[in-house]
């Protein structure tokens, strides 16, 4: 019997990045979508494009090991305005980056680098290995330090023409724009509900609120944590989870819009604000987006995937997608 050949084959690895708000992430994983191996560092938000550029050969160097050679690709993830067509990083709202262009990684590992949105790389992650295996239609939302999202219709992942198809955080969900946003815009959606939005809504409506609660003065003395929000909801403070209603509403709007946009059979919620806060931010949408959408609503689910789902799409990214 002869089982050499088999033994003698190589693994093929590629390398996941997800750079968010707050964290980088970088994994290691294979064809199948397992990952074997993560490191995470945070976003130093004064960070220059060339250190940038440094921590990211760094984490990469550091999550393949002794296996740097039989990496096939490098898919990275990034929120923000891309331009996938010249592998730049525009504008990124929450950090210092500012067209940061990703080829010299590409020349100094001489792996290919395939740059993707974030939320995209969520949605294909979902669509291939998460909820939305054997849907044709779905839309995920990504609610962490911002709001991001991915859209499949009819089978086909949406990019757009330089990458940036469903920048949903950005869509106007308050006409009066109490609220501005990271990117200079009012009234947008990430500006209410998302990881840096939870503070200035809740600083919003303790102007209104009518009682005392610990976390109303809270609000009224300086800036809180998104966190807090959640914690005192926990607890029954009144005033917190007034905020945690009105920013459900304002979720189911924005979502609402999303399904009579794209007609889809699933919404992925995922995030870390969503993925820590399930009970607060993903379990109360279905009633109201049924209760907003004029289309038939699809079913709304916490993304299996977790944080994850970006990291597997950017793997993912390395081989499925022909740009
Ligand atoms: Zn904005």
């Amino acid at each position: 019997m002869d089982h050499g050949s088999q033994g003698c084959d190589l693994m093929s690895y590629f390398i996941g990045m997800d750079m968010g708000g707050t964290w980088i992430r970088a994994a290691i994983g294979t064809e199948e979508g397992t990952i074997l191996k993560k490191v995470t560092a945070p976003v130093d938000p004064l960070a220059d494009n060339t250190s940038i550029l440094k921590q990211l050969e760094k984490l990469i160097i550091e999550v393949s090991g002794e296996s740097l050679q039989e990496i096939k690709g490098i898919g990275i993830a990034a929120a923000g305005k891309l331009d996938i067509k010249k592998s730049t990083i525009v504008f990124s709202p929450h950090t210092s980056i500012r067209s940061l262009s990703l080829e010299p990684l590409q020349e100094r590992l001489k792996k290919p680098v395939t740059l993707l949105n974030d939320g995209v790389a969520a949605a294909l992650a979902e669509w291939r290995l998460g909820a939305g295996m054997g849907h044709d239609n779905i839309i995920y939302v990504g609610i962490g330090t911002g709001i991001g999202g991915g859209i499949v219709v009819d089978g086909h992942l949406l990019m757009g023409k330089e990458g940036n198809a469903h920048e949903i955080g950005h869509m106007i969900i308050d006409a009066g724009g109490a609220i501005e946003c990271d990117c200079g815009g009012r009234g947008h959606w990430e500006a209410y509900t998302s990881g840096s939005g939870l503070p200035r809504l809740s600083r919003l409506l303790a102007q209104s609120f009518v009682g005392r609660t610990q976390f109303l003065d809270r609000s009224l003395r300086g800036r809180v944590e998104a966190r807090e929000v959640f914690d005192y909801a926990r607890n029954g403070d009144k005033f917190a989870l007034c905020v945690v209603r009105e920013a459900t509403r304002l979720n189911a709007i924005a979502m609402a819009n999303l399904v009579n946009l794209y007609d889809p059979s699933l919404i992925s919620v995922g995030g870390g604000v969503a993925i820590k806060n399930v009970e607060f931010v993903v379990s109360p949408l279905q009633s109201y987006v049924e209760r907003f959408s004029f289309n038939s609503p699809p079913k709304i689910v916490p993304s299996p995937l977790g944080e994850d789902a970006p990291l597997l799409g950017a793997i993912l990214s390395t081989f499925v997608i022909q740009f």
